[in-house]
């Protein structure tokens, strides 16, 4: 954008980012993560090998896959399945839905990974940093999970 400020950018980051604090609504995204396995204890600290190799708990690896529901608060517009219009209101032909986020969130979201929003599963199949020298917002894009 041609003469845009370094005021105008930063009136513009924080713009976006009261859209997104104001319009938004929170949505559940399920983050994974290892732990250690609670029934065997995991893995040993001076071996290095799993505790208990024949554990029924973890199938032997010392790891449990855990999900932890995290809120954030995101504007989510939902559209058509092969078809990039979204609307706001709709909830009707779900098929690909785009996450607004403020860029703190950043670190949460990859490429490939399930999230659920508003009780649909979908996989992030693209992940946009958007702003104007600041990064405002990400832009999380989303496809349906098929057989729901
Ligand atoms: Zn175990």
């Amino acid at each position: 954008m041609q003469g845009l400020s370094p005021e105008d950018a930063a009136q513009i980051s924080r713009d976006t980012r009261n859209v997104i604090r104001s319009l938004g609504r929170p949505i559940m995204v399920q983050l994974s993560a290892k732990t250690a396995c609670p029934t065997c204890g995991g893995v040993d600290q001076t071996t290095g090998f799993p505790k208990n190799p024949l554990c029924p708990s973890c199938g032997g690896t010392g790891f449990k896959e855990s999900e932890t529901p995290v809120q954030i608060q995101a504007v989510v517009s939902w559209g058509k399945t092969n078809d990039l219009q979204y609307t706001q209101a709709g909830r009707l032909d779900v098929g690909n839905c785009r996450i607004e986020v403020e860029p703190m969130w950043r670190s949460y979201f990859e490429e490939g990974m399930e999230l659920v929003v508003d009780g649909v599963r979908v996989n992030v199949v693209n992940i946009v940093a958007s702003g104007f020298g600041t990064i405002s917002r990400i832009i999380v894009e989303c496809e349906k999970i098929a057989g729901q």
